[in-house]
Parts: C-alpha cells; sequence; structure tokens
C-alpha cells in the first residue's frame, strides 16, 4: 500500500498573522508534535523570544511551498502534473489547447492519457518558445 502525501492548502494560511503551533496543526488537522518537528528540525521559522512559540503566515506560507515543491515529482517537457494520478503524465492526443494570457505565459491544457483528468500547465511565454519551437 502507498502512503498517500499530505498536501496542506495554502489558501487556509491567512495573511500577515501570527499563528501558535496549535493553531498551525488545527488548520492542518495534524498533531502539535509534527508543527513542532518543523520548528525544531526542519527550519520552519518562528518569532523569536515567543513562548509559547508563534510561527508567522508568511514564514508558514514559505516553509510549507518548499517542503511541497522539494517532493514534487518533476515534469518533463512533454509531461504535465495529473492531480488525479498525483505523477506526471502524458497528455493526450488531440485534447491539448493553448491560451495566451496577457503576461505573456502559455496556458497548455490536456486530458490525461490515464485517468481523462483535466490537467493544465502555465509556462513562460519566452521559455515555451525555446522548448516548443
Ligand atoms: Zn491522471
Amino acid at each position: 500500500m502507498s502512503k498517500k502525501l499530505r498536501r496542506y492548502s495554502l489558501r487556509r494560511i491567512k495573511d500577515n498573522y501570527t499563528y501558535t503551533v496549535e493553531q498551525i496543526a488545527d488548520l492542518f488537522g495534524i498533531n502539535v508534535n509534527t508543527v513542532r518537528r518543523w520548528i525544531s528540525e526542519e527550519g520552519l521559522k518562528r518569532l523569536p523570544m515567543t513562548r509559547p512559540h508563534l510561527v508567522h503566515s508568511s514564514d508558514l506560507k514559505r516553509f510549507l511551498e518548499r517542503k511541497q515543491k522539494s517532493r514534487k515529482k518533476p515534469c518533463a517537457e512533454h509531461e504535465l502534473f495529473c492531480c488525479k494520478c498525483q505523477m506526471p503524465r502524458s497528455p493526450k492526443l488531440d485534447t491539448g489547447s493553448l491560451i495566451l494570457n496577457p503576461n505573456n505565459t502559455v496556458l497548455f491544457g490536456a486530458r490525461c492519457s490515464v485517468c481523462d483528468t483535466k490537467i493544465h500547465k502555465a509556462v513562460k511565454g519566452e521559455k515555451w518558445d525555446e522548448n516548443h519551437p
């Protein structure tokens, strides 16, 4: 049986707010000891000289972003990350669509070749030209 990876919804984190360890645990439904370990072992910054420990929302966000990025499976150029499969998948042929955004990114959408879920990724315009001549 594969262990299900936990994803933390960063949208739940309020802007400009200080959290206690207990509040963070509540927020994500995790054990307070997990949060304490983030602080003591995994480098989650806490505000200095606070007891009980307080963590600023921006530090919490940054920490979790980094944590989630580090276990992200990298997609090859032709692959898109499928949320349902939880891994990079090739898009189904003939399902691709491109949307050019005004901010010079290209949104590529398609369907997962395995589970048919909609998948998409945004690519910077310049980068897109390099990779997809
Ligand atoms: Zn899929």
